[in-house]
């Protein structure tokens, strides 16, 4: 397979996801356009792409001149127009359908054709949101990286109905020069990961409610017993509340059963904002 030429990315969204993704293509030599409608997300990725690269280069798996070199890379902005020369973009916006629909019409108007525009939505029909811009459904892709981004390896490509076979090619050639790690999913709601992950994570929510046994210990249990690396909850957190809870309720609506409906004791942590690490606090206190 050719390697990826891409040289400019826009990655729409600056939250925990956004900015992992504009962090690991400026480290593989992309130039960035680290995009949000937020001020307060794009100091919070410009601090986190700070303390990463520092983290990296004490932990030697970075020079310190790649690291200078990768944050000069990204342009933190937030007006996509100024990202109109990029040849790739990431959607990385809030987890909801009518949204995304409404940023990939953005899309449509600012990239110019021929730009893939992927969307890293976790749950999402791909071809839902390809058919807000019915003229380019065949650039339009799933890319779903894992958080951390920098970290984890995997990326679940999802095509749409009407994404090429090119398409299909150029991601995985991306994701590769990205350090990643790239499997095919099918387009149904949730995809391969979230499918079976959330409704775990839901699960632990209501064995929570339920008294089954107190957070720590349902956490314990799952790491010890199942060898996980982290107990459900506590990577409720770590995904964030909200996320988790937009997700159910996407599995919900797309697959039509009860068993997905989000867990009343994590509908009420999201309603109180609780959101998680990024919250400074949900299932537990702090992050
Ligand atoms: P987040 O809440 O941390 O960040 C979302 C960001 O989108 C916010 O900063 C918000 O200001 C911004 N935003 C909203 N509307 C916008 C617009 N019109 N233009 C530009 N920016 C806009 O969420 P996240 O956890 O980074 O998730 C982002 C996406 O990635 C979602 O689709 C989510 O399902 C997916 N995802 C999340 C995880 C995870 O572990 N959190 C993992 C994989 C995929």
């Amino acid at each position: 397979m050719p390697a990826s030429s891409v040289k400019e990315m826009a990655v729409i969204g600056a939250g925990t996801m956004g900015a992992g993704i504009a962090y690991t293509a400026a480290v593989n030599g992309i130039d960035v356009f680290q995009i949000d409608v937020a001020d307060t997300a794009l100091d919070r990725a410009r601090s986190y792409h700070a303390k990463t690269f520092d983290r990296s280069v004490q932990k030697q798996r970075l020079a310190a001149e790649d690291a200078k070199a990768a944050a000069a890379r990204i342009t933190y902005t937030a007006s996509m127009a100024e990202a109109k020369t990029a040849g790739w973009v990431v959607e990385a916006a809030t987890e909801a359908v009518d949204l995304k629909k409404k940023i990939f019409g953005q899309m449509a108007e600012v990239f110019a054709p021929g730009v893939v525009l992927a969307t890293n939505t976790s749950s999402i029909s791909i071809t839902d949101i390809a058919a807000a811009v019915p003229d380019r459904a065949e650039r339009v892709i799933g890319m779903h990286f894992f958080n951390p981004v920098p970290v984890m390896k995997l990326v679940e490509v999802i095509r749409g109905l009407a994404t090429t076979d090119a398409t299909v090619t150029e991601t995985i050639a991306l994701a590769e020069r990205m350090g990643k790690t790239a499997i095919p999913a099918n387009d149904r709601a949730g995809f391969v990961s979230n499918r079976v992950l959330m409704p775990m994570i839901n699960e632990a929510f209501y064995a929570w409610m339920e008294g089954v046994a107190e957070p720590e210990h349902i956490d314990e249990i799952m790491k010890l017993g199942c060898n996980f690396p982290m107990g459900p909850l506590r990577l409720a957190d770590f995904i964030g509340l909200d996320v988790c809870h937009d997700i159910m309720m996407v599995l919900h609506r797309e697959l039509g059963q009860d068993k997905y409906f989000p867990c009343p004791k994590l509908r009420q942590l999201v309603v109180a904002g609780r959101l998680g690490d990024k919250t400074g606090g949900g299932v537990y206190a702090s992050g």
